[in-house]
C-alpha cells in the first residue's frame, strides 16, 4: 500500500486535499499536523475521515515543522489515539511516554537526517521493542552502501519495518521496501509539495512502479547513470513487465561515475537480473563485462547488461541496433536478406562525435554509408572518424554538405532549450531524412524545421522505443509491447512533445 503524505498550512486545505486524495485512489494517508500553522484542532481535522490514516506530529529535528512545546504535542498524539485514529507515529525517544490504547496502531520511527549510522540494526530493534506494530526508520543516505544497508535491516526485522534511505541514492528503497516486508511507503501526494529528497509521487509509485504488487518474489532490474533521476525507463519497462504478466520491477540506481564498480558489486544485494545502462557509464562498463555481444565490441559501448543465473555479466548494445532499425525503416525496411540494404552508398552527415555518434558511425559504415563526422570540437570529430574509418568537416560548414541523411547526435534542443537546433534551415533539402536522437521533447526544433524543408524525419522517441523494446526482450525472452511502451513515453513526455 502507498500512504500519501498530506501537509498543508491551512486546516480546510489538508481537508480537501485528503479529499482530493481518496479521489485519485488514495487508501491511506499521512496527516503531517506539524505543517498546520495554527495550533491543531484535532475534532476539525478527523471530523471526516475519508480514508485510514497516519496521524504524524514531525519536529523541527527529525525533518518536520513543529515548533510548539514538546508536552503540546505528545499531548496531540495522545487525543488522536483516544480518537481512534488508524495509526499514530511516535518517535523512539518518547515512545514509551505514549502508551497503547484502543485499535490505534503503533509505529514507531527514527529519523536521521545526516547519515545513516552504523548501528542501524539495533536502533530498529530498539523501535521493534517499544510495543511497535510497525517500525520505520528513515535516515539520510549518503552512498549506495548507507541506501543497501537500509534494505538489509529491513530484511532482517522481525516486525513489519517501512526502511526508508533519504537523499536521490536512496529513491529505490521506497520502492523495493514492499520487498522486504514494508506493509507500506510513503509518497508525495501533491506534485508541487516534496517531504524529502528522493521521494516519489502517489502517482508515479501507482503507474510507474506499480507498488502495490511488488512482493518477496518480485524480480529486480535497475536503470544506473549519474543523474537518473529523470530516466524513462522505469515507467516503460514496468508497464511492458505487468502486460507481459511478469513479476519484475526497474528502479532507478544512481551510481556516481567514478564508483561504478564498487556499486555494481554493492547492488548485488538485490539480486539484479539486468540493467539499462546510461551516462556516464557506457563505456565505463565494458571492463567488468563477462562477455559482450558483437555490438558492443564493435562500439565500444554497452547499455544493457543481463545477469545470468551464475552471475555471468552479459553487455549488450540496443542503441546501435535501434538507431539502425529507425532509419532502414524510414527507407520501407532493411531490404532484402543477403542484399544491399537502403543504407548502402547514402552519404550521411553526423553532428557530433560523443556516446551516441559512435555507435551510430559504426552501424551505418557497417550498412555501407558514406560517413562525415562533424562536431564543435574538431580534435573529437577527428579521433573518432580515425576510429571509423571515415571523413570529418568543420562545424561552420555543416550546412554547406547536401547528404542523403542528417542525424543530430548532440543535445542540443533537448529540453528546457527547445527553441535550439544543431543544423540552420538552410542545412535541410527536401527529400533528405532527417533523424534526432534526442527525445525529450519528440517534436525538436531540427525535426520541425527538417519537415518545414520537406523532409522525412525519425524522433528520438523512435529510437529510444525500439532500443528499450530490445532490451524488454533480453530481459524477458519474450516479444514486448511495443505500443504500450509507446504510449507511455508520450503519456510521459506529454507536455513537452512540441
Ligand atoms: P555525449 O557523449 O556527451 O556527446 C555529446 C556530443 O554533443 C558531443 O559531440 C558534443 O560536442 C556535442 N555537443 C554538446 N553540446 C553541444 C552544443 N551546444 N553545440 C554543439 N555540439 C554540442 O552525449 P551522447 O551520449 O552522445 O548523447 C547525445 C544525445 O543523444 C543526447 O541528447 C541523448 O539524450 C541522446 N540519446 C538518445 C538515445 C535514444 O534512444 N533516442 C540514446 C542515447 C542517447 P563536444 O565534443 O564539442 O563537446
Amino acid at each position: 500500500m502507498i500512504c500519501a503524505i498530506l501537509g498543508r498550512g491551512r486546516h480546510a486545505a489538508l481537508a480537501e486535499e485528503w479529499k482530493a486524495a481518496v479521489e485519485a485512489g488514495v487508501e491511506l494517508v499521512e496527516l503531517r499536523l506539524d505543517c498546520l500553522r495554527r495550533e491543531p484542532d484535532l475534532k476539525r481535522v478527523l471530523k471526516e475521515r475519508p480514508s485510514a490514516m497516519v496521524l504524524t506530529i514531525r519536529r523541527g529535528a527529525d525533518g518536520g515543522l513543529w515548533r510548539g512545546p514538546e508536552e503540546k504535542r505528545q499531548r496531540l498524539i495522545r487525543e488522536a489515539i483516544v480518537a481512534g485514529v488508524d495509526f499514530v507515529d511516535v518517535e523512539m525517544d518518547v515512545a514509551r511516554e505514549i502508551r497503547r490504547f484502543g485499535k490505534t496502531r503503533r509505529i514507531v520511527s527514527y529519523h536521521n537526517l545526516k547519515q545513516t549510522p552504523p548501528d542501524l540494526l539495533e536502533i530498529a530493534q530498539q523501535c521493534e521493542e517499544m510495543d511497535a506494530d510497525v517500525v520505520k526508520i528513515a535516515t539520510r543516505a549518503n552512498s549506495l552502501a548507507d541506501a543497501m544497508r537500509v534494505l538489509q535491516v529491513a530484511s532482517k526485522m522481525e516486525t513489519p519495518t517501512i526502511a526508508i534511505a533519504m537523499g536521490e541514492i536512496g529513491t529505490f528503497s521506497r520502492v523495493l521496501g514492499a520487498k522486504y516486508g514494508a506493509p507500506f511507503t510513503y509518497a508525495n501526494f501533491n506534485a508541487d509539495r516534496s517531504f524529502a529528497a528522493g521521494m516519489l509521487r502517489f502517482d508515479e509509485l501507482k503507474r510507474d512502479y506499480a507498488y502495490d504488487q511488488i512482493d518477496a518474489q518480485t524480480e529486480v532490474y535497475a536503470v544506473i547513470g549519474d543523474p537518473i533521476g529523470h530516466s524513462l525507463s522505469p515507467p516503460v519497462h514496468n508497464a511492458a513487465f505487468r502486460a507481459m504478466g511478469l513479476n519484475k520491477v526497474m528502479v532507478p540506481i544512481l551510481m556516481p561515475a567514478e564508483r561504478l564498480k564498487e556499486s555494481l558489486d554493492q547492488a548485488a544485494w538485490l539480486g539484479i537480473k539486468g540493467y539499462s545502462i546510461t551516462i556516464p557509464h557506457k563505456q565505463a562498463v565494458l571492463p567488468l563485462l563477462n562477455l559482450a555481444d558483437g555490438a558492443v565490441d564493435r562500439t565500444g559501448a554497452c547499455n544493457t547488461m543481463v545477469l545470468k543465473e551464475d552471475g555471468t555479466r552479459v553487455g549488450y548494445n540496443t542503441d546501435y541496433r535501434a538507431a539502425m532499425d529507425s532509419l532502414e525503416a524510414a527507407y520501407g525496411g532493411p531490404g532484402p536478406e543477403g542484399g544491399l540494404g537502403p543504407l548502402a552508398n547514402k552519404n550521411v552527415l553526423i553532428l557530433g562525435a560523443g556516446g551516441v555518434a559512435r555507435p551510430i558511425g559504426f552501424g551505418l559504415i557497417r550498412r555501407g554509408a558514406v560517413v562525415t563526422l562533424c562536431n564543435r570540437t574538431e580534435e573529437r570529430a577527428t579521433k573518432l572518424a580515425e576510429e571509423l574509418g571515415c571523413r570529418t568537416t568543420s562545424w561552420a560548414m555543416r550546412a554547406g554538405l547536401i547528404p542523403d541523411i542528417i542525424i543530430n547526435c548532440t543535445p542540443v534542443g533537448m529540453h528546457p532549450d527547445v527553441d535550439d537546433t544543431p543544423m540552420p534551415p538552410a542545412g535541410f533539402r527536401p527529400g533528405m531524412v532527417v533523424m534526432d536522437t534526442v527525445y525529450h521533447p519528440e517534436n525538436t526544433m531540427f525535426l520541425k524545421l527538417a519537415r518545414e524543408r520537406e523532409c522525412r524525419t525519425v524522433s528520438g522517441v523512435d529510437m529510444f522505443i525500439r532500443q528499450a523494446a530490445i532490451q524488454s526482450q533480453l530481459y524477458t525472452g519474450m516479444e514486448p509491447p511495443v505500443e504500450l511502451m509507446k504510449e507511455v513515453v508520450r503519456r510521459k513526455l506529454g507536455p513537452l512533445r512540441s
